[in-house]
């Protein structure tokens, strides 16, 4: 006879959920803070699979949970199909402008043919795809606004911002694809600087890119959430039918159970009223033939029946483990992109997007707690001339040493970033505006003194910085504005000096 018992059985099973449930912690921490209703849910099941867990309840939470998943991904659909139709809205406005030359407008009608709804259903928004729609969004103003020719030096202010900030955008996509030749010339023209009417072609080049990853990714998102809906619901089927049949079994055993107990209180009835020994021994043997029949069709049962539970709950685990492979390696490719979007490629300080998160989060906190936190704004002097006398590629790595040394020089909590070109933004926690005025004041000096060697002549890069106190303004923009021209001064005074 087969050595597990249903109870086993049920304790397998009750294993199996147990499984579950330590899949679904993580689960619920993979999609912390996606989505707050799945957050709850994730909560709840959780908090409800930490105790005794009950299978009935776990089945009818797991079938809750996949609606939500599922409603999730029509979440996402909706979302990202919203941030389509802008990016088609704006599309659209470009082709009945008349600066746009004929071949950029069919460029862009081609476009929009691929932002189809068949293909809109598998997007997701992502930062850069809406980094891509604003950058356009200001190409689109600055055509407008150079077909009027007004304030020419607004408008240069404004195309070497948007120069920066593509190539900003462009780094990432750059390093994957190095070997595309639209890429490469892109960012050759990034380098050099561009001309007005390049810049449209430009953003349209990188929001192409943009969006042929964020197709990729979004598809791998939507199908990760499909996948892991896939497997609750075949997790669900296989706990139910798992218990349905561990509980039929028990049943059916009880009533086997029954049935011999009959069968031995009619032999011993027989016994006591028979006194013919040949009759009772005839009697006898056939009680005993049923009795082995029963018994063998019991064992055959159950051993096929074992088998199959064991298959059905092996089958269970390997799905669960695959399943979770899979969200970790997904996690991390987030992780990476995280990282990368956030992280300047020239001289992998933080860029301007993680300073405008990280900012964002010390105003709170200083209007808060009025904590003192100082805003620094770091800018290299005559930079344009290192450019001019030796070389774009000669102030690349310029920048790269300035931005290497200044986060060495600064205290490992204070947050540096590349805040443009050659300008650079700190944020200095715990200290008074004597202290972080000497600071900086030692790590300018320090940069002087960097002894850089430009064609054979020994050459001194400097820098000029502004410095505000946060706790006294009551919006951010006025702590940027005094730092602002606070740097201003620090210039007009003659440069390498900070002023407070
Ligand atoms: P000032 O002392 O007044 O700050 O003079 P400056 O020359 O440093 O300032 P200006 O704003 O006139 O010029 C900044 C230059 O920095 C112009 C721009 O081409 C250059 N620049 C910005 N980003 C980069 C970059 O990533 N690499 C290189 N090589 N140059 C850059
Ligand atoms: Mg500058
Ligand atoms: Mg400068």
């Amino acid at each position: 006879m087969s050595n597990v018992s249903p109870k086993q059985q049920l304790m397998i099973a009750r294993q199996q959920l147990d499984k579950l449930s330590i899949f679904i912690a993580g689960l619920a921490d993979f999609f912390h803070g996606t989505s707050p209703t799945i957050d709850d849910e994730f909560q709840q099941i959780k908090k409800l699979l930490s105790g005794k867990p009950d299978y009935d309840k776990a089945t009818e939470l797991s079938v809750g949970l996949n609606a939500k998943l599922k409603n999730e991904s029509k979440f996402m659909q909706q979302k990202n199909a919203d941030t389509l139709s802008q990016i088609h809205q704006s599309l659209r406005q470009l082709t009945e402008l008349e600066a746009v030359d004929n071949q950029v407008k069919s460029e862009i009608k081609q476009f929009i043919k691929r932002l189809s709804p068949s293909e809109t259903e598998h997007l997701s928004p992502i930062n850069t795809f809406e980094n891509a729609l604003a950058l356009f969004k200001k190409a689109l103003s600055q055509n407008v606004v150079m077909s009027k020719h007004e304030d020419e030096a607004a408008q240069l202010v404004l195309q070497e911002q948007i120069t920066q900030e593509l190539r900003q955008l462009i780094a990432p996509y750059y390093k994957k694809n190095s070997k595309d030749v639209t890429l490469r010339e892109l960012n050759q023209k990034l380098n050099e600087g561009l001309e007005n009417k390049e810049l449209l072609e430009c953003c349209l080049t990188m929001i192409r890119f943009v969006m042929k990853d964020v197709l990729n990714e979004a598809a791998s998102a939507t199908k990760l959430i499909n996948d892991i809906h896939r497997s609750l619901v075949k997790i669900n089927q296989g706990i139910s039918s798992t218990i349905t049949k561990s509980k039929n079994r028990i049943q059916k055993r009880e009533k086997q159970k029954k049935a011999m107990k009959a069968q031995i209180t009619a032999m011993e009835t027989v016994l006591s009223d028979t006194s013919d020994v040949g009759d009772l021994k005839k009697q006898t043997t056939q009680y005993l033939i049923e009795l082995q029949n029963s018994l063998d069709m019991t064992e055959l049962e159950e051993r096929t029946e074992q088998e199959k539970v064991i298959t059905l709950l092996q089958s269970m685990q390997k799905r669960l483990e695959e399943l979770e492979s899979q969200a970790e390696s997904y996690k991390q490719k987030l992780l990476q992109q995280r990282i990368d979007t956030m992280t300047d490629a020239l001289t992998k300080l933080p860029n301007r997007m993680a300073w405008d998160e990280k900012f964002k989060a010390t105003w709170s906190q200083v209007k808060k707690q009025h904590s003192a936190t100082y805003l620094a704004i770091l800018d290299i002097d005559h930079f344009k001339q290192i450019n001019d006398k030796y070389g774009h590629s000669v102030g690349d790595k310029t920048l790269q040493i300035i931005a290497g040394h200044t986060r060495k020089l600064l205290h490992k909590d204070d947050f540096l970033a590349r805040w443009g070109g050659e300008e650079f933004a700190a944020l200095l926690f715990d200290t008074s505006i004597d202290d972080a005025y000497k600071k900086l004041e030692s790590l300018r000096e320090k940069i002087a003194k960097l002894p850089f060697m430009f064609k054979g002549n020994r050459v001194s890069v400097t820098l000029s910085i502004g410095l505000s106190d946060l706790r006294r303004h009551k919006v951010s923009e006025d702590a940027f504005e005094e730092a602002d021209k606070l740097l201003y001064e620090a210039k007009s005074n003659g440069r390498n000096q900070t002023c407070k």
